[in-house]
């Protein structure tokens, strides 16, 4: 097989062709995996419609075109560069797309998320050079990656599943820096949403004692609910105004007065700052929470409060490969269980459908993946 198909976008705001291109040689630490399956975030619509561009005219973030995008490839490991000695041909693998320049103080560190140059490989970045040196994202059907980026996946878990894998890695990566274990309480802000249901389902896999959650569609919230009738109680928000707010009552009632442990923000974009606010304000004294939404909106904050209820709140994105490995051990041993996720699985040659019929979802429990084997 030397040639492939591959989704690429030639022009922003217009739809992807299907080109007939070659299959890329591994460079001797990069693996070439077969593509299975991609996750499609819902965002890659907006994005590929130049949001960033229109947006901060000047912010040069985007690929060079043509570009390949597709965030969260699952596949199988096809060719192993040189010098790759213990990742072998054939293995099933997530394919981590967060990518480092490899040689500044921070990626020396064994910090490559904090990397100036941190770049999503088939998405966008701050480097020009790594979109150039990885232009292969998961919308076709060969791609490389560093082995340094893979995740090995359990014979039990799907390539549909591990598709996901790109919002429960952030969901991860924010629970563990809040702590979530037995013991503590989480509030989910925009539990019903893509990353939302991913935290709550973390959550259940940690050990987490009261999952608390929000959101607008109260079917959704009851579905969230279900899942762990025991551990998992939700609220369904009306818009702000009534004092005192009707959600913080709630998490302190459900907290022995305390507040909440932690909080992990998953708003969608377009939130207003102040659903965010609302969450903070249901911490405890000395709760911390973690910002992985999309609120673009500037925060109110009062820098006294935050002082005297020694309030922590911590931006994050995405997730080490080590999280993913981690995150992939819980769901091949089943304590993150993984059953809720409703695969909805379309050939490579439906992607401008999927990109444009993304809205009709049921919240994050629909799992939009393309699969690029198939090009009919
Ligand atoms: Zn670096």
């Amino acid at each position: 097989m030397t040639t492939m198909i591959a989704a690429r976008l030639h022009a922003y705001g217009s739809p992807m062709t299907l080109d007939r291109i070659d299959v890329p040689e591994p460079r001797p630490t990069d693996v070439l995996v077969e593509v299975k399956a991609c996750g499609v975030v819902p965002n890659l619509a907006r994005v590929i419609s130049n949001f960033f561009g229109t947006q901060v005219p000047d912010l040069k973030i985007m690929p060079p075109l043509p570009a390949i995008f597709g965030l969260d490839p699952t596949g199988v490991v096809a060719k192993v560069g040189g010098q790759v000695r213990a990742i072998r041909p054939g293995e099933r693998v997530y394919v981590n797309p967060a990518r480092s320049c490899g040689s500044c103080r921070m990626c020396r560190s064994g910090q490559p998320l904090d990397c100036p140059q941190f770049t999503f490989q088939g998405y966008f970045g701050r480097s020009q050079d790594i979109m150039r040196d990885y232009p292969y994202g998961g919308l076709s059907q060969f791609i490389t990656a560093p082995a340094t980026a893979l995740v090995r996946l359990p014979d039990n878990v799907s390539f549909e599943a591990a598709a996901r894998f790109g919002y429960f890695g952030t969901a991860y990566a924010a629970m563990r820096k809040l702590g979530v274990g037995p013991g503590q309480s989480l509030l989910i802000n925009g539990v019903g949403g893509q990353l939302g249901l991913c935290a709550a389902l973390l959550a259940l896999a940690m050990g987490a004692t009261k999952i608390l959650g929000t959101g607008r569609n109260a079917a959704l919230l009851n579905r969230v609910k279900a899942l762990a009738p025991g551990r998992i109680d939700t609220f369904a928000v009306a818009d702000a105004g009534s004092q005192p707010d009707p959600l913080v009552a709630w998490t302190k009632a459900a907290t022995d007065g305390y507040g909440v442990d932690g909080v992990i923000d998953c708003l969608p974009p377009g939130a207003p700052a102040s659903a965010m606010m609302r969450a903070l304000h249901c911490l405890r004294r000395g709760g911390r929470a973690v910002n992985v939404g999309a609120v673009i909106e500037t925060l109110p904050i009062n820098a006294f409060w935050l002082m005297t209820n020694r309030i922590g709140l911590q931006g994050s994105v995405w997730f080490s490969t080590g999280k993913g490995e981690e995150m992939a051990a819980m769901a091949g041993a089943g304590t993150l269980d993984l059953s809720a996720l409703e695969h909805r699985v379309s050939p490579l040659s439906k992607v401008n459908e999927v990109l444009a019929g993304m809205d009709d979802r049921n919240g994050g429990f629909t799992n939009f993946v393309i699969d690029p084997t198939r090009v009919e």
